[in-house]
């Protein structure tokens, strides 16, 4: 039987996965009718955008599963309406960007090439960094984007300590888990990375508490979410030399309002949520992946688990 699937995200979205989203699916041997519109009662999957128009699931009466286009689920996993199974984005795409956009922040913080590329002014800056193995790394946030993101550090040499809900183990990479870990985790760490997701449980993770725990001049980069983050106590961390610099991909309100202080601040740098995207190519497999699972019975790729909010 025809398997009908709504892709409901933005108008944009759609003209760039229909190719790629119907070639995988055709190699995923998937008999389907792939639309924008249908009467949602008709609908079997829905491959989604948290900021599509369809927030109220309760017409879709027969409906599987809701395939999310992101990683991060925080805008859906709380939708009353939503009864069957979802799953998060987990593409290689999505993964090796954010591998690519920490690797070279974290270079760039840890050589302090700022100085270089914004200090023409003369002056012969002669201090040598010191080389990875003498600059220990934090990454709070141990799934998918943090192993990856903890192995290619560790691959360069950087120290590497991981942290998140629960013990996990990565080749080369110190672990440690939970709210006693977190101390251990901080207390080393001269560059900090947050790939943690937005729940409740990890809003303002870093705060003045927290942000105490590091050493003195660590510099933090947050290509998480913004929520993560107390920005008024880390701003003061910052204006007190305590933090050195930050670098921040996100924000708890995006796009970052123009008279918003981090733009402005000679230690933040500014970047608009960019560090990682859904690749269609890569995504396109995952969704047809997740749909043959489905017809076939099989268990979903990348649930959410809805009690915990990622
Ligand atoms: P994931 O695989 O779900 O991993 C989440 C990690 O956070 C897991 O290690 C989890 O612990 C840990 N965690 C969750 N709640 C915790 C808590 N209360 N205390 C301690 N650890 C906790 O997610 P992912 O694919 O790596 O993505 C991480 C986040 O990156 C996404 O949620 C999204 O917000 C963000 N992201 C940003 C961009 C961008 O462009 N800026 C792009 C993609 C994703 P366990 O291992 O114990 O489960």
């Amino acid at each position: 039987m025809t398997v009908n699937i709504l892709f409901a995200a933005k108008a944009e979205r759609w003209d760039s996965y229909r190719t790629p989203l119907t070639a995988a699916l055709r190699a995923a041997g998937i008999d389907f009718d792939l639309r924008t519109d249908f009467a949602p009662a008709d609908v079997d999957y829905i491959v989604y955008a948290p900021n599509s128009t369809v927030q109220d699931f309760t017409p879709y009466t027969r409906l599987r599963a809701v395939l999310n286009l992101w990683a991060g689920v925080e805008d859906v996993v709380d939708n009353d309406t939503l009864h069957v199974p979802l799953a998060r984005m987990v593409d290689h795409g999505l993964t090796q960007g954010m591998i690519e956009w920490v690797t070279g922040h974290v270079l760039r913080h840890h050589l302090e090439m700022d100085k270089h590329l914004f200090g023409q002014d003369g002056v012969w800056r002669t201090h040598v960094p010191p080389l990875a193995q003498d600059r220990p790394v934090t990454i709070l946030g141990m799934g998918e984007l943090g192993r990856a993101c903890a192995a290619t550090l560790a691959g360069l040499g950087f120290p590497v300590t991981g942290w998140g809900r629960t013990a996990r183990t990565v080749p080369d990479v110190t672990t440690c888990h939970g709210a006693n870990g977190l101390d251990a985790a901080l207390s080393q760490a001269q560059i900090l990375v947050l790939l943690l997701p937005d729940t409740p449980a990890t809003a303002n993770i870093l705060s003045a508490d927290t942000l105490a725990m590091l050493p003195r001049g660590a510099h933090i980069l947050n290509p998480g979410r913004g929520t993560l983050i107390d920005d008024t106590d880390l701003l003061a961390a910052l204006d007190s030399g305590h933090i050195a610099r930050a670098t921040l991909d996100v924000f708890r309100t995006e796009p970052l309002p123009a008279n918003h202080p981090y733009w402005a601040h000679p230690k933040v740098t500014v970047t608009p949520h960019i560090a990682s995207a859904t690749r269609e190519t890569s995504a396109s497999r995952v969704i047809a992946e997740n749909i043959r699972r489905g017809e076939a019975g099989e268990p979903f790729l990348n649930l959410v688990d809805r009690s915990l909010g990622y």
